[in-house]
């Protein structure tokens, strides 16, 4: 630990980078915080805590305000696929940030298809039999006929209490103007939630976007599995535009699209 501060010191001290973001113990809870030149001294209470926020938001908010500043940051394998799928879509130069690689959760693998976050947790207290498992394979769901598989999510979603924290800890939801709050789409303002097309909505908007970080399951107060609805849209992307989402910087969704997919509109059946 004592390096990791040094470290944050010194790229601060020789402006390597203008922030750093990390946590900073308070009360005994690691909270995300800007460490800077002008608060040196809290580097005391600097930690790599296995809880996990989206430093990622924070500083795609702060290159908004301030495009010129290096950004410095605490990363784990899902970080850098964010800055990635950040960087794609024009939200955060990638020379604008600089990370400080830390260990990835428990997990031993640095491969994301293995993630410790991946593997079963204890239901939730909201969770009864009839809903879906979190954190299960989208294969494994798909095991049922799509009738029950319609029901089992018309459940989940119907937990829903629309408090926005899937969007809010999301690193890659960056919009301006959120779809989940347009009156014509969602109802903005009026609860509950239209079920489905609030989920659905921000589904799509997660296809060849999710870079599977998990932050909005373990934020959802009311247990729906979201991050199997999430995988299961960008497994759709990943089959039918071989697009790995977050992986490259390189590889965009974008030219994915115009280079190496044709699609061939189906001949309508006869009836
Ligand atoms: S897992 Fe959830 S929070 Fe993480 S990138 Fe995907 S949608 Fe966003
Ligand atoms: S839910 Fe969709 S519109 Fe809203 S911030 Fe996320 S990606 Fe943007
Ligand atoms: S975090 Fe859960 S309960 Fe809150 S809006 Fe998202 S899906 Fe609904």
């Amino acid at each position: 630990m004592k390096d990791l501060k040094q470290t944050v010191k010194q790229w601060l001290e020789t402006g390597k980078v203008d922030i750093f973001l990390g946590y900073r113990l308070v009360d005994g809870h690691p909270i995300p915080h800007g460490f800077s030149t002008d608060n040196l001294e809290e580097l005391a209470g600097l930690v790599n805590s296995d809880s996990r926020y989206s430093l990622e938001k924070l500083a795609t908010k702060i290159s908004r305000r301030h495009p010129d500043s290096v950004i410095g940051m605490l990363a784990r394998d899902c970080t850098q696929r964010a800055l990635n799928v950040l960087a794609i879509w024009n939200q955060l130069p990638l020379e604008n940030v600089k990370t400080l690689t830390v260990n990835c959760c428990p997990s031993p693998s640095k491969s994301h298809a293995s993630c410790s976050y991946l593997e079963p947790e204890k239901p939730g207290a909201n969770k009864i039999k009839f809903g879906l498992p979190l954190n299960s394979d989208v294969e494994e769901t798909e095991v049922a006929g799509q009738d029950e598989r319609f029901s089992r999510w018309m459940y989940e979603f119907q937990k829903c209490i629309k408090c926005y924290g899937c969007r809010n800890i999301c690193p890659v939801c960056f919009c301006k103007d959120c779809s989940l709050e347009n009156t014509d789409l969602v109802h903005s303002g009026r609860l509950p939630p239209d079920v489905p097309i609030f989920h659905l909505v921000r589904a799509t908007h997660m296809a060849g976007r999710c870079i599977d970080c998990g932050l909005c399951e373990e934020a959802c107060p009311m247990d729906i599995p979201l991050r199997l609805l999430y995988r299961k849209v960008n497994s759709i992307v990943s089959n039918v535009f071989d697009y790995d989402t977050g992986s490259s910087v390189d590889q965009s969704p974008f030219s994915v699209l115009g280079d190496k997919v044709t699609l061939e509109p189906k001949p309508l059946e006869k009836v």
